[in-house]
């Protein structure tokens, strides 16, 4: 069997280890995961019922347009209906979008270290990738408007960057979009948009108007903790959207999934308790890094990236044998740092201890 030649330079995606491996492997009891950016507080209660309630028609196939949750999700974004996509997780929007625009003998702009899966689905669509160096943590957008040319077909903004946590300002963002040309597709992928702070940050829903050719993914996976359930959307111009659906699958979202979703934007206090408190979690990385003298990024989102001046795969290593799992910054493009979830306030103290130990 040959499949075709792009996919052999492909690795399938490493995820973070899973807690009940790692137990196994060192005779651990108590393992605390910090690698994925998922939500230490899991998801709201109500959407604990309202998956229950929905137990009753797991054999009826679910609504492949998620008609209900496209209602709540257009009044909640303050968009029409009909400027809505809705994903198995904005992952695969990413795999939608690329599908329906590249190909080869056009090319993709993006900027590295950065979210893996543009690369990823470039390469198997067969587009030329260009990949413009970080500056800082941060997107250089100059360069990355100059690098576009009459072949470009997407441009990704991951807004903040994942993995230095790094945000675009709505200055920067709209410059930006005045420079590339309409039929090139911008897309601001804010998958953290629930934990930002900066009061400088963009609100992309409201360029949409005057830059058609913008695109906005959010995600269920990371504030609102329902990773598992796999939904993410797309905000865009109408006449894109209807273009792009015929590449979705038909039942790309599950009915658990939709009805979650729903509960889940209805409690919007969780998420400003979750936004508080991880605000407080990364307090305590930033204190840390300041008494070690470690450099860090500022982070906009439930994640920090620590540089700690030695190689990261050894540091990923020590900290795994004594339970805890984060993310090695060697595959993400930092071979000295470590890209650490922000947990609970008690696991975040844990790390802390566990890591001033390794390093004094
Ligand atoms: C986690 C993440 C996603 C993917 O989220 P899903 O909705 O779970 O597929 C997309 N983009 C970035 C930058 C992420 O960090």
């Amino acid at each position: 069997m040959e499949v075709k030649e792009q996919l052999k330079s492909l690795k399938p995606y490493e995820p973070g280890k899973p807690i009940e491996q790692v137990k196994e492997q060192f005779g651990l009891t108590k393992v605390i995961k910090l690698a994925s950016n998922e939500n230490p507080y899991g998801c709201s209660d109500k959407v604990k019922q309202a998956i229950q309630e929905e137990l009753e028609s797991l054999a009826i196939y679910p609504d492949g347009y998620s008609a209900e949750l496209r209602k709540q999700v257009a009044k909640h974004v303050g968009v029409k209906e009909n400027q809505l996509i809705f994903g198995n997780g904005s992952d695969n929007i990413i795999q939608i979008l690329s599908r329906s625009l590249l190909s080869e003998g056009f090319n993709t702009v993006m900027a590295s270290p950065s979210f893996s899966q543009y690369r990823h689905n470039a390469v198997i669509e067969n587009a030329e990738i260009r990949e413009i160096e970080l500056v800082d943590g941060r997107h250089n957008l100059d360069k990355m408007a100059d690098s576009i040319d009459s072949k470009t077909k997407i441009v990704w903004l991951c807004n903040p960057n994942n993995p230095t946590g790094v945000y675009i300002s709505e200055e920067e963002l709209i410059n930006f979009l005045n420079k590339v040309p309409k039929d090139v597709l911008v897309v601001s992928d804010e998958a953290y948009y629930e934990y930002v702070t900066a009061e400088d940050y963009p609100n992309s829903v409201a360029l949409l108007d005057q830059f058609p050719n913008l695109l906005i993914l959010r995600t269920f996976s990371k504030a609102y903790g329902l990773a598992a359930l796999r939904v993410g959307y797309g905000i865009g111009n109408e006449e894109l959207i209807r273009l792009i659906e015929p590449a979705r699958e038909p039942f790309n979202t599950n009915r658990l999934g939709q009805k979650a979703a729903i509960a889940a934007l209805n409690d919007q206090t969780f998420i400003e308790t979750c936004k508080k408190l991880n605000r407080e979690g990364l307090k305590q990385y930033y204190d840390f890094c300041e008494q070690f003298g470690l450099e860090y990024f500022p982070s906009q989102t439930n994640f920090i990236l620590i540089d700690f001046q030695r190689d990261a795969d050894e540091l990923f290593q020590k900290l795994l044998e004594k339970g805890f799992i984060v993310r090695s910054g060697k595959a993400l493009g930092f071979p000295t740092s470590l890209r650490i979830t922000v947990g609970t306030e008690e696991e975040n103290e844990a790390l802390i201890q566990t890591l001033r130990e390794l390093l004094s």
